[in-house]
Formats: structure tokens, sequence, C-alpha cells
């Protein structure tokens, strides 16, 4: 008793109340653990009997440390992003942590984006992104781990690059890291406990170890949870609503200037100033975007959250968090990114102006499309 409980699979010390953290165990679980007096957490747990990963979010403390142990590692760094987030898929510092080791970079979630988008742009696309974050992939892959879409291709391109390394896949909650090891423990099963779990030394983090063909083994490693997406002012319904589920059919407006479209009650954008245009909207395909004057926008707001604005829903409209005006300027064509959202593509040479709660980042990049 006051002993703190330690899983008997990872380490990590035992607790109840996160279940995104390291160490997570049900109450009823833990009593059942107690009982026969072995406690795993609920990841070991599913990982032993399921063989299946459970996605686990660390702190930024936690994730400094283990940044640091891949630094010291010599391994393949494997840097999972997905391409409808990519601004909330960076990695704060992960170019200071890479060393000599080479980045494959893989774009997931493919299947969200248009197919008339060409492939090999959007590998540009990415690739530059990266070096803007200081990163030099060896190269970029895109998949889909979702539908099992050129998860084989990366298994490839793993075995290309590795040479005499170990393998560390690395990202932020929420790009599907653990998705993809799903499906490569899938690929890769018949062989029951192919998986092992240890600790990265001098932690409680776990690490998951999948034996390679040689002597060496593909590490998941935890992700590091990202504050600032949407995910934290909606509830899981809402979250549904406009996160994309399936391929996104962009949607074209004409805009005059002084004119407003809202993004649900989640976000909404301004047309200030400039010539009539055509803008692009990427977004939820289910996402209702309404169009109105830019003039009754803020009553309009007022009169219709959680009405015909949606999500939030009614009953926790007084919850959500107020919407935060980022203005810009565009000297090229470009997207004004809501971050987790979606985006809106946009003319050179217009101002415009991106609201979402504070928080949740609106920015301007180039354009993708
Ligand atoms: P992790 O936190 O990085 O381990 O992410 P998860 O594997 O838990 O996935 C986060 C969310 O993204 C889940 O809702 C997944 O269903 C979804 N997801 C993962 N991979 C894909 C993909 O390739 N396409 C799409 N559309 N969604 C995906």
């Amino acid at each position: 008793d006051g002993e703190p409980l330690h899983c008997i699979g990872c380490g990590a010390t035992i607790q109840t109340t996160d279940p995104t953290a390291p160490g997570y165990t049900p109450q009823s679980a833990l009593d059942k653990g107690i009982e026969k007096q072995e406690v795993y957490c609920q990841r070991c747990f599913r990982l032993r009997h399921y063989n299946e990963i459970v996605p686990v979010g660390l702190t930024d403390d936690d994730f400094l440390n283990l940044l640091t142990q891949i630094q010291d590692a010599n391994a393949l760094i494997v840097y999972v992003v997905d391409i409808f987030d990519f601004n909330g898929s960076v990695i704060p510092g992960l170019h200071r942590f890479v060393g000599d080791n080479p980045i494959l970079l893989v774009g997931n979630k493919e299947d969200l984006l248009p197919r008339s988008l060409r492939r090999s742009k959007l590998r540009d696309w990415l690739r530059q992104r990266a070096n803007e974050a200081g990163l030099r992939p060896i190269d970029v892959t895109l998949l889909s781990a979702k539908t099992n879409q050129s998860v084989d291709g990366l298994l490839q391109l793993i075995d290309k690059y590795r040479g005499d390394r170990d393998v560390y896949v690395v990202g932020v909650t929420n790009v599907g890291k653990s998705t993809l090891i799903n499906q490569i423990i899938r690929q890769n099963t018949g062989v029951k406990d192919l998986i092992t779990t240890s600790k990265f030394p001098g932690t409680t983090l776990d690490k998951i170890e999948l034996p390679l063909d040689d002597d060496h083994v593909l590490v998941d490693t935890p992700g590091i949870i990202q504050n600032q997406q949407m995910a934290h002012f909606l509830t899981g319904k809402d979250l549904k609503i406009v996160t994309p589920q399936k391929q996104v059919k962009p949607k074209n407006y004409q805009l005059n200037d002084q004119q407003t479209l809202f993004l649900g009650g989640v976000a909404r954008f301004d047309f200030n100033k400039g010539p009539k245009s055509g803008f692009t909207a990427y977004f939820e395909n289910n996402l209702y975007i309404h169009r109105t004057k830019l003039e009754n926008a803020d009553d309009f707001y007022a009169r219709q959250l959680g009405q015909l604005l949606t999500p939030p829903q009614a009953v926790d409209k007084d919850d959500f968090p107020p919407l935060v005006a980022h203005e810009f300027k565009t000297t090229a064509k470009s997207d004004l990114v809501f971050e987790g959202l979606g985006w809106i593509t946009v003319p050179a040479g217009i101002n415009v102006t991106g609201w979402a709660p504070a928080g949740v980042g609106v920015l301007i990049r180039h354009a993708m499309i």
C-alpha cells in the first residue's frame, strides 16, 4: 500500500485516470490484476492478448527524453505525419535530435486527399515543408494506414534504407502511427508473441519492438501530445463531424470581398479586401459551410451558434471558446490553414481573416494544390 504499482510489461507507473498517458489501466482491470498479482497497463495487455498497439501520448519532458535516446541510437527514423494536418504533425525540435540518422518521411492519410492531386507534386510539397522544419529526409512516401494502401511500399523503403540499423517510428499523437504499426504487424504475423516491449533505458517510457529479419528491431515510440489540436475543444461526437473520414471533396466558392464563410460553428473565414475571386475549401464533407455578409457575421454567429452553426451542439455552446481573428495578406496562391480542420486555398494579393478558438493554430502556407 502507498507504493506505486508498475506495469509488469513496460514498467510504467500504473494510473487509472488518463487513458492517453502511459500506465493507464481501467479500475476494474486493476482490481483484477491486483488479485492475480500481475498488473499490466492497458497497452501491454492488448499487445499481449490481441497483438494490437494502443496509442499512448507523452508530455513534452518525456518526449524530450525519448528524443535524446534516439539521438544516441544508430537508427533509421521513420517520421509519420498526417498530410491533412501537417502543421499539427510537426515534432518540435526533431531536427536537433536526429544527428546523422537518416529520416524517412511518411505522409499518412493519403486517402483523404482528392485523387486529382498529383502524388509527385504532393511528395515535393511535403519535402519542402520538412526542409522548412530543418529536416532533410532521404525519401518521402505517401500511404494510408487505414486502407492499407502503400504500406508494403513503406516496408520496402525501410529495408532499402535501414542498412545495419534499428528503425524508430516517431510521430505526434493522432497522425495514425498506431494504425500503421498495427498494419505492419498484420502483414508480418502468423507468428505469435512477435512483439516485445521494453523500456527506454533510464526512463519508464515503454517502447515496442518488432523483430526485423536480422538482429535489428523496429521500435514503436510513444507519440507526443499536441495540445493545440481542435480535439481539445470538442466532444467526441463533434470531433467526428469535423475530422475528415473519407476522401475530401473540394468545395468552390466565388466570393466578393466583405463576404464570410462559417465552418459550422468552429471556425470562420472573412474575405476582407481584393477583387472577386475563387476560393476552394477542403474540410470534412459533412461540415456545414454557411456564406454570409461580413458586416452581419458577428451577429449571425451570436444568434446561430449551436443552431444553424454546428458543431458545437446547443448544449455545449456555452463551453465553446470564442473565436479569435488572424489576419493575413497573401503574396502568392496560399492555403489558409485551420489546424486539424482543413484549409481554404486563396489567391495572391488579397486580405483575409481566419477565425478559430484560441489555441487552435490559424496560419498561411504555400498552397498544396
Ligand atoms: P496515433 O495517435 O498516431 O497512434 O494515431 P491512431 O492510429 O490512433 O489514429 C488516429 C486517428 O486517425 C484515428 O481516428 C484513425 O482512424 C485515423 N487514421 C489513422 N490512419 C488513417 C489513414 O490512413 N486515413 C484516415 N482517413 N484516417 C486514419
